[in-house]
């Protein structure tokens, strides 16, 4: 992605950080849109029924038409899902970082605290232990 991201400015996202318009339809219906999508239809092309448009930034009020892709629902599901995780990893891993020298970080801790398993959070300090973080 050359491109940056472009994100309108004279519009508030909503609560979960999407930019909207509202438009009328053929028949005269208010109707609300996400911009991202009106944006994908007019410079990709049309979205298949089931289909959604994914931000490949991950920043959803993002309308670089660059940055947008169309993918099926579940595919879409599967992305998000896996790109929410590394956020989680990533903030399980700094809070580790910060504590573990001061006191005993157990997995079962990280895993109540980040929303695993007590296995999946000695995994977790495993790896990262691992992975030479005993050197910082
Ligand atoms: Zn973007």
């Amino acid at each position: 992605m050359r491109q940056p991201c472009i994100i309108p400015i004279n519009i508030a996202p909503t609560k979960q950080g999407y930019v909207q318009l509202k438009r009328r339809d053929d028949e005269g219906r208010g109707k609300t849109e996400n911009l991202h999508r009106i944006v994908y239809r007019s410079r990709k092309g049309p979205i298949p029924p089931g289909w959604e448009v994914d931000h490949i930034c991950n920043r959803r009020a993002c309308c670089n038409a660059e940055h947008l892709r169309c993918l099926q629902r579940l595919d879409h599901l599967r992305v998000t899902n896996r790109q929410r995780n590394a956020g989680r990893l990533e903030e399980a891993r700094c809070y580790w970082e910060a504590h573990r020298h001061s006191r005993h970080v157990t997995g079962a801790e990280m895993g109540e605290r980040f929303g695993a398993s007590q296995t999946t959070g000695n995994r977790w300090i495993r790896i990262w232990k691992a992975e030479g973080c005993d050197s910082l």
